[in-house]
Parts: structure tokens; sequence; C-alpha cells
């Protein structure tokens, strides 16, 4: 498999805290790669560091195959775009002139591109408009134009679908996914609406405390993961006494909540819940297989 990108061992400190700690990930061509993890986990800071915008402390990484910090590697850089925080725009010049800005920054000549990006992102009609009229999913959309500017294979966006109303979010999920079918445009992505994620990716890599718990095929997480039932109860304590004596595999969310992964009898599972003096509030079959096994991963409580 070849890879656009791969870390070995990427460390860095700000300090004495370690924000990456021996990072070890790989982004195949052509994938949508979602890195998942908690607030502070180092999703940026890993993002940062391969778009050249921080040195590593330590460790190496290669970009289409070339170290990161060689100066091949500075020139594999220019396959890259990014938004990573928030999108640099100018919000007093319209989408257009933002656009043309930057192409004049990147040296590239004006062959009415800038209208063509516009196209591209679905703001062809707002490309005469001031950037501070914009609303944030076409703020966000005018970013990811900007990143297109240099005509990329690999875009890094930090939490595209951060912020946005569903109507942004269809609409960045929908350009994610042309620019990775259409353009071939590998894709590296952090998100914290998991199953907004797993509508998109094609590989997952799990950050926590700045190093890679797994990472893992959106193929072999279908396979890895079950569908489950999702039962609200009253009170989880008395559902796990409950599915104890039913012998089912299950994992508690809350003190409301919990997973079961067995195919149960619904009247049996209520005179089980009866006998503990649990209410049975709401069942739910649930196919979300990324949130649980981010769940699981992360340390929820699993019952086998
Ligand atoms: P979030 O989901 O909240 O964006 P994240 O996974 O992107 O989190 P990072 O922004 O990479 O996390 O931060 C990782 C850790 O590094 C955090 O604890 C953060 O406070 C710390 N950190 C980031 N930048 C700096 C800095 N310039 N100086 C000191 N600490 C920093």
């Amino acid at each position: 498999m070849e890879y656009v990108l791969e870390t070995q061992d990427l460390c860095k400190r700000y300090g004495s805290f370690h924000a990456l700690s021996g990072l070890n990930m790989a982004v195949p061509q052509g994938a949508i790669y979602g890195l998942v993890g908690r607030n502070g986990a180092g999703k940026t800071t890993a993002m940062r560091v391969l778009c050249g915008l921080q040195t590593p402390t330590s460790g190496q990484y290669r970009l289409f195959g070339c170290p990161g910090t060689s100066r091949q590697g500075a020139r594999a850089r220019r396959r890259i775009g990014a938004v990573v925080e928030e999108p640099a725009v100018y919000p007093e010049l319209t989408g257009g002139e933002n656009l043309e800005y930057q192409a004049r920054v990147l040296g590239l000549p004006d062959r009415g591109e800038a209208r063509q990006l516009l196209r591209l992102v679905g703001l062809s009609d707002a490309g005469g408009k001031k950037v501070r009229n914009y609303s944030l999913g076409m703020k966000q959309r005018l970013g990811i134009a900007l990143a297109l500017a240099g005509d990329p294979d690999l875009l890094v966006l930090d939490e595209p679908m951060n912020g946005l109303d569903p109507q942004g979010i269809i609409e960045v999920r929908e350009l994610i996914l042309r620019l990775n079918r259409e353009r071939g445009i590998t894709m590296l992505l952090s998100s914290h609406i998991l199953d907004e994620l797993s509508k998109v990716a094609t590989h997952y890599g799990f950050l926590d405390s700045g190093r890679m718990l797994r990472q893992i095929s959106a193929q072999e997480l279908e396979q890895t993961c079950r569908k489950c039932l999702r039962l609200t109860v009253s009170d989880t304590l008395a559902l796990s006494r409950a599915l104890e004596k039913l012998g089912a595999e299950y994992t508690v969310l809350s003190d409301t909540q919990a997973d079961v992964y067995a195919r149960l009898n619904i009247s049996k599972l209520t005179k089980a819940l009866e006998g503990e003096g649990c209410e049975l509030v709401g069942v739910q079959e649930r196919d979300e297989s990324l949130e649980t096994f981010y769940v699981n991963l992360m340390g929820g409580e699993r019952h086998d």
C-alpha cells in the first residue's frame, strides 16, 4: 500500500508537556483518514507538525515518501492544502478576491481559477459577496477552496464540520466526498462528530494523550463491530443485574443507558427488569459502530 503520509515516533513537547508522545500513523493514498480523540489528544498538533507549521521535538515523518524535514519534504509539502483551526480569510474582501489573492501569494498564474474553485465548493453565487457576510458554512467552504488553490494531492482539514448547522454539515460532507472521489484527493480530517465522520471516513486513527491507540480501516471496523440495542432505563445498575441473569453481553454508557449486543426477547427482558425494579424507558436499534468502538477503545465499561 502507498502512503502519502507516515509518522514514526513523532513527538512534540511544549516545555515539559508532551502533546505528541511517539505518534505512529500512516495515511494511505486515496483515503479519507479520520483522526479521532478527546479534546487535547493531540490532533491539531499532529496536523500542525505535518503541515510544517511546527517542528517536531523528535521522531520522523514522511510526506509522499520524502523525509518531512528535508528539502524534498519541503517540496512535497506544496502538495498539501490545509485548513487547520480557523480558515485564514480576509473578511473585507469578497470570496473571489480572497482566492485571487491566494493565487498571487502562491505565485499561480491567473487563469480564472478563482471562479472554478468557487463553483467547486458551491459558492458561485456568493463569490462577489464580502466574506464578513458569509455564514460559518460558507466560510468553511471558502477555506477549503483556498486550500485547493495549489491543486493539492492531500487536504488536511481540522474539524471541518465544527459549528456548522445541519445544512452546512451536509454541504461540507458532500464536498469532501466529491473532492476525494472525483479529484482523487487524499483527506486527513479530525472531527468530534463521530456519526458524521463515519459517513465519509475510509480509515480511522484513534489518538489518546499524543499516542496512536489504534488505526483501522472502515471496512475492518464494520467487521469488528456489531449492531446493538441501546436501552434507556431508570437505572443501569438494576439493568446490569437483569442482563447478567439473561447472560447478555452489554456496555453501560451512563446511569440510564446501555448497549446490549445479544438478541433479546423483549418480554423476557421486561420481566427480568420488573424483577429488579427497573423501568424500561426506550429501545433503539443502533448501528453506530464507530461510537461503540470508540467508547470501548477509550475504556468504556464493557461486560462480556
Ligand atoms: P481539540 O479536540 O480540543 O482541538 P486536540 O486533540 O486538537 O484537541 P491539541 O490542540 O493538539 O489537541 O492539543 C494537545 C495538547 O497540547 C493540549 O493539552 C493543549 O493544551 C497542548 N498545547 C497545544 N498547543 C500548545 C502550545 N502552543 N503551548 C502549550 N501547550 C499546547
